[in-house]
């Protein structure tokens, strides 16, 4: 994978435990009351997380009844290793909303509104207990008590955006299907990417998956160039699935081992050698072992 983003501000928060609570209706995917958090680098990891979600995506697209625990369990290991997927600074115009008077959206599957209060939004990920936020215009106050870890959390990332390190919290929850909602979109794009390519369609229906794709365009990660010991680009990523679907993009697009499905078990993988047709030499094995088997039974 091309490597555009030597500097970046990267890291993220993941808990020691997650669990599914219900509020109103709605499940919610939140850090349990005595998790710990843990701070990693989504960089160190990205090809992992790459192929994790798009995996996770893949059998989220199957809508049998059946495959409901199977995704459910996918989903939050997923949780569980990388942490919660940060949306509340992924459908915003920008991570810093917190410095507004008003959120203002980018198009997204979840609120159809284009602008909303401040308060009124954040209540969304923070259904089981509010931060104590206060916001008068402009103004902002944001302050933590009672718990030690939680306050050295929010020391830690002070560099980052208000909302951000907000996210970072224990008390920060997302719902269960819009996470499951963004795993299922990144497959969508995939698929749409691959379904083009793989068929010789007509020009009006060639037309139709271009515009496709434009419906899966998101926030990108910011950036600003610092003056190091040379002029140097620093990336920023306002949340794990901008990072996530960033990285995405650029292992489809890469020119010699894009992002690809096993041609025995049919799950993604980036390969190593531009022309690798299997995710493992077990699945290369397999699919010569039944294909040498039918050419046998055929005899
Ligand atoms: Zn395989």
């Amino acid at each position: 994978m091309k490597d555009i983003f030597e500097h970046a501000k990267s890291n993220w928060v993941r808990y020691s435990e997650y669990e599914l609570k219900e509020k109103d209706g709605i499940l919610y995917i939140k850090p349990t009351d005595d998790a710990m958090p843990d701070i990693y680098n989504i960089l160190k990891h990205k090809e992992d997380i790459v192929v994790e979600a798009l995996n996770i995506g893949l059998l989220c697209m199957n809508r049998d009844k059946e495959k409901e625990a199977e995704q459910k369990e996918a989903i939050m290991g997923f949780v569980s290793r990388y942490g919660l997927l940060g949306l509340m600074t992924t459908i915003t115009t920008t991570p810093s909303f917190m410095d507004y008077e008003i959120v203002h959206f980018i198009k997204n599957r979840y609120i159809k509104a284009e602008t909303m209060d401040t308060i009124e939004y954040i209540s969304y990920f923070y259904p089981f207990e509010m931060p104590q936020v206060e916001k008068d215009g402009l103004a902002m106050k944001w302050e933590i008590s009672g718990d030690n870890t939680m306050m050295a959390l929010a020391m830690t990332f002070t560099d980052r955006e208000t909302a951000v390190n907000m996210s970072f919290q224990r008390n920060y929850a997302e719902s269960y299907e819009w996470v499951k909602t963004q795993f299922l979109d990144w497959a969508l794009l995939f698929t749409t990417a691959s379904l083009y390519y793989e068929n010789s369609f007509e020009d009006k229906d060639k037309e139709l998956y271009q515009q496709m794709m434009t419906v899966f365009s998101t926030n990108s990660p910011t950036y600003h160039i610092k003056l190091l010991d040379k002029p140097t680009l620093v990336w920023n990523f306002g949340s794990l699935a901008i990072a996530a679907q960033m990285l995405l993009s650029l292992s489809m697009t890469d020119d010699k081992t894009p992002i690809r499905l096993c041609k025995h078990c049919t799950k993604a993988f980036i390969p190593t050698r531009p022309n690798a047709l299997f995710c493992s030499s077990k699945c290369k094995n397999q699919y010569n072992v039944y294909k040498s088997r039918s050419k046998e039974e055929q005899k």
